[in-house]
C-alpha cells in the first residue's frame, strides 16, 4: 500500500471535514447554475433514465465548456431520450448531432455502450462506480463516479480538472498534479471528503466551485465558501508565520506532495501557485492537402464533393472534402501533384495538377495535433458526369446547405 500522505496535505479532522461539507453544500444550494442535466436528474424517477441523462452530460462535458454543451445536450435528449432510442440510432445520425462538439469518438463510444446496455444488460444501467467502469466502454473512473454518485447516491468521490485544482489549493499540493502519485492521493481525498448523505450534490458542488470560484487564473477567494479550510489562501494572506506549519518542509526529507525545491512558492502568484503541472508536450504538426471539388447541380446551384473518413481514428466516420496527409517538407508543386493523383483515384480519370487552384491555408488545433489544411479548389464546369469509384469509401455531392447539415468537422467548415 502507498505510504499515507503527510498530514497537512490531507483531511483527517472529522470536525473540519464536516464543516467543509456543510459550507460547500450550503453554497451549492444557494449558487448552483441551472443546467438541463441537473433538472433532468432531479426530476426523473426512473433510475435507468436518470443514469442515462447524467451519463450523456458527463461525456459531452469532457474537455468541453458547459455553455457549448447545453444546446447539444438538449437536442440529444430530445432525439434520444432513452438508452433504447440511442441504441437504435445510426453512427451517421450520432456524428451529425455531435458535429462541432469535437472529440468525435465520444459520441460513437456512447452509442456503442448504449447498445451494449440494451443487448447485454437487458437495458439496466450498472448501479455502482465499479460496475459502470468495468462494463461500459468509454466510461472511466471519473465518469463512473459521477454517474454513480449523482444518479444512484453512491458515496464515492470524483476527480476531474476542477477538483484537482480545488484540492491542490486547499491542501497546498504543489507536486506535478498530472503524476499518478498525486492523482492517487487526490482520489483518496475526494473519497474521504464526499458527503455520505448527498454524494452527488457534494461532487457537483466541488466541481462547480472549481468552475465558477476557484478558477484557474483569478480565483475569487473572498467569495469562497471553503476559504477557512484553504491552506493556499492562508499562505497568501499570512505567508508562513511561526504558528502555521511550514508546508514546504512537511514530512521527512523531500515531501512528495510539496512544491518542488527547484520551483518554490512565488508570492506574485498567490493561490495560483497550485496546482503545478509538468510542461506539456507540444502538439504534433501535420499538413493535409484538401480539395473543394465544385460542379453545377441540376438547378444551377453549386454542389461540392464530400467523402467519408474511415470508421476508426481521428474524426472517425465524419465527412470531408477529399484530403491527403502530406509529408512536412514537400515542395508546393509536389503537394499539388500528389493531390492531383489522389483526386484521380477518386474520379477515375486524369486530373491535371495545374488545374488545381491554391486558395489558402487553414489552421485547426486538435488536442494533440496542429493541423494545417492546404486548400485547393477544382471547378468542374459543365461536367456533371464525374464517375466516382464505388470501390473507394462513401462519397456524395452536396449543396452548401446540405454540407452544413452533414456530419462534418469544425475544421472542414473552416475550409
Ligand atoms: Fe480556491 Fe481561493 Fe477557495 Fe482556496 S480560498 S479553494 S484558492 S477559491
Amino acid at each position: 500500500a502507498p505510504a499515507p500522505p503527510p498530514a497537512r496535505h490531507f483531511f483527517s479532522d472529522p470536525a473540519e471535514i464536516e464543516a467543509l461539507r456543510s459550507n460547500l453544500l450550503a453554497w451549492y444550494d444557494r449558487c448552483k447554475r441551472d443546467l438541463p442535466w441537473r433538472a433532468l436528474a432531479a426530476m426523473e424517477p426512473d433510475a435507468d433514465r436518470r443514469g442515462y441523462a447524467v451519463w450523456v452530460s458527463e461525456i459531452m462535458l469532457q474537455q468541453t465548456q458547459v455553455a457549448t454543451v447545453i444546446d447539444y445536450y438538449n437536442r440529444w435528449m430530445q432525439k434520444w431520450p432513452t438508452l433504447q432510442a440511442l441504441a437504435q440510432a445510426s453512427l451517421e445520425e450520432v456524428n451529425k448531432l455531435w458535429a462541432g462538439l469535437g472529440y468525435y469518438s465520444r459520441g460513437k463510444r456512447l452509442q456503442e455502450a448504449a447498445r451494449k446496455v440494451v443487448s447485454e444488460l437487458a437495458g439496466r444501467m450498472p448501479r455502482t462506480a465499479e460496475e459502470l467502469q468495468k462494463l461500459l466502454p468509454g466510461v472511466g473512473r471519473y465518469t463512473a463516479g459521477a454517474i454513480a454518485s449523482i444518479s444512484y447516491g453512491q458515496a464515492t468521490g470524483v476527480v476531474d480538472g476542477n477538483v484537482i485544482r480545488v484540492l491542490c489549493r486547499l491542501r497546498c499540493i504543489g507536486a506535478d498534479s498530472s503524476s499518478p502519485a498525486v492523482i492517487d492521493r487526490l482520489w483518496d481525498m475526494a473519497n474521504v471528503l464526499v458527503d455520505r448523505s448527498r454524494p452527488g450534490d457534494f461532487n457537483q458542488a466541488l466541481m462547480e466551485l472549481g468552475a465558477t470560484v476557484c478558477v484557474p487564473k483569478a480565483p475569487l477567494c473572498g467569495e469562497c465558501p471553503v476559504k477557512q479550510h484553504c491552506q493556499a489562501w492562508r499562505r497568501k494572506l499570512f505567508g508562513n508565520p511561526p504558528k502555521v506549519p511550514d508546508v514546504e518542509n512537511c514530512g521527512v526529507g523531500e515531501c512528495p506532495l510539496c512544491l518542488p525545491a527547484t520551483e518554490p512558492w512565488d508570492s506574485s502568484l498567490g493561490v495560483t501557485n497550485f496546482p503545478r503541472k509538468a510542461a506539456k508536450k507540444p502538439p504534433r504538426a501535420m499538413r493535409t492537402a484538401t480539395c473543394v471539388l465544385e460542379r453545377r447541380g441540376c438547378h444551377g446551384a453549386p454542389e461540392y464533393l464530400i467523402v467519408q473518413r474511415p470508421s476508426s481514428g481521428l474524426l472517425a466516420g465524419l465527412w470531408e472534402f477529399p484530403s491527403l496527409p502530406l509529408a512536412q517538407d514537400l515542395q508546393k508543386e509536389r503537394e499539388r501533384e500528389e493531390l492531383a493523383d489522389h483526386l484521380q483515384a477518386w474520379m477515375g480519370r486524369p486530373v491535371e495538377a495545374k488545374g488545381l487552384r491554391f486558395i489558402g491555408e487553414v489552421i485547426h488545433i486538435f488536442s494533440h495535433i496542429h493541423q494545417t489544411y492546404v486548400v485547393y479548389s477544382l471547378p468542374l464546369d459543365g461536367d456533371r458526369d464525374v464517375t466516382l469509384d464505388p470501390a473507394l469509401s462513401s462519397s456524395r455531392w452536396v449543396t452548401e446547405d446540405e454540407f452544413h447539415a452533414s456530419a462534418v468537422s469544425t475544421a472542414m467548415k473552416k475550409v
